[in-house]
């Protein structure tokens, strides 16, 4: 167990790490953050926040001789920066990184422990995403195999006509067959380091533009019904990967003709996620301060719903600007703001949690 008073290291300085810091400062520890030049919303809740470029070797060594352990918030850390920390610091298993910085292995590493993806094919120039077109057909996305997140990076393909008229962006990409879902759902589960895993309840995810718009629970009852399936894939993975912390699956909740279908793959985040964020007023313990247990060797807390109903909405953009007005509902909402400088369009700005009535 890390002793009270230790330090946290993230990498990171969004507001996955902001929340994830404000858990570690409740526990007792010390937290300490590092990421490149940017509006680092984390280093508010941190004592000390590191901005250097990920390849900066100096800064790293200053970083890890501050830290007792270290997590991210975010999975587009560079392999080479975790890598460049000393291993004993690093709480979650560096291989999580290599497998959901990549689509293909990512959808790979999961279907060999038996999960679903969407049908896909690999394309790296515009022969293969003709081809893939050909086989897969259409509607269907092109994605880039990295660095894509909140529908960034992403290419809708309604028509082989349309196909053709992308300009395949010349780096490796997946092309996947467009899922026709009911909803869309995440298995949250936080793993200790003894391997006890709790799981949270899975709202109902609703995207707009590949952003995530709402998290409602209950989710409904094609998800209550493919839930269990979709976890006992998250814990199969989960213990493939010697996992520590929070871990994310994504999932399309897809009903066959007559019968339900299967919950299919879409992909995995070791980290925290915008669709646990329920869990601060609305689950026994929330994800951020199970994830700061579990790599602190701490003991995991309870993952029970509190609530018959909860609505998780992100504040995007300029709606952030009277955001303060949510205040004046009767409901009690709980607003988080997450302090960044500008309302750009499409940014996620901060969030809402609207609950119902208490469960006992
Ligand atoms: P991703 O970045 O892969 O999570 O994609 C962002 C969002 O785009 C998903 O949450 C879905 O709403 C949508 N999406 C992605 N892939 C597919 C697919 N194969 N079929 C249908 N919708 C998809």
């Amino acid at each position: 167990m890390l002793a009270p008073g230790s330090t946290i290291g993230i990498l990171g300085g969004g507001q996955l790490g902001r929340m994830m810091a404000v858990a570690g400062l409740q526990l007792g520890y010390k937290v300490i953050g590092f990421a490149p030049e940017g509006d680092n919303i984390a280093a508010d809740a941190c004592s000390g926040f590191i901005t250097a470029d990920w390849d900066d070797r100096q800064a790293l060594a200053e970083f890890a001789a501050a830290c007792d352990v270290v997590t991210w918030e975010f999975e587009n850390v560079p392999v080479a920066t975790v890598s460049a920390l000393p291993s004993s610091l690093i709480a979650c298993p560096l291989r999580a990184l290599e497998v959901a910085q990549d689509r293909l292995h990512e959808k790979q590493f999961v279907a060999a422990l038996g999960g679903s993806p969407a049908p896909y094919a690999r394309v790296e120039t515009d022969e293969d995403f003709a081809a893939a077109v050909s086989q897969i057909g259409t509607p269907g996305i092109l994605k880039t195999a990295r660095e894509g997140y909140d529908g960034k990076g992403q290419w809708r393909v309604r028509s082989e006509m349309e196909a053709s008229g992308i300009r395949f962006p010349g780096v490796p990409c997946v092309y996947e067959g467009f899922v026709t879902y009911e909803t869309e759902f995440s298995v949250i589960l936080v793993r200790a380091r003894d391997g006890d895993i709790k799981f949270w309840n899975s709202t109902a995810n609703h995207h707009e533009g590949g952003m995530l718009t709402c998290s409602i629970l209950p989710a409904g009852a094609l998800v209550e019904a493919q839930v269990g399936a979709a976890r006992e894939l998250a814990a199969r993975v989960a213990a493939e990967l010697a996992y520590v912390g929070v871990l994310t699956l994504e999932f399309f909740a897809t009903r066959a003709t007559g019968t339900q279908g299967v919950p299919v793959f879409n992909e995995m985040a070791p980290r925290v996620h915008n669709s646990g964020h329920w869990t601060i007023e609305g689950a026994a313990t929330s994800q951020f301060e199970n994830h700061i247990r579990a790599i602190c060797g701490l003991p995991l807390g309870g993952t029970k719903t509190r609530f018959a109903s909860i609505e998780m909405r992100n504040i995007v953009g300029e709606d952030s600007l009277a955001a303060h007005k949510i205040l004046a509902e009767t409901g009690e909402p709980h607003l988080h703001l997450y302090g960044k400088r500008e309302a750009r369009e499409g940014r996620k700005m901060g969030h809402v949690t609207r609950v119902g009535h208490a469960l006992k």
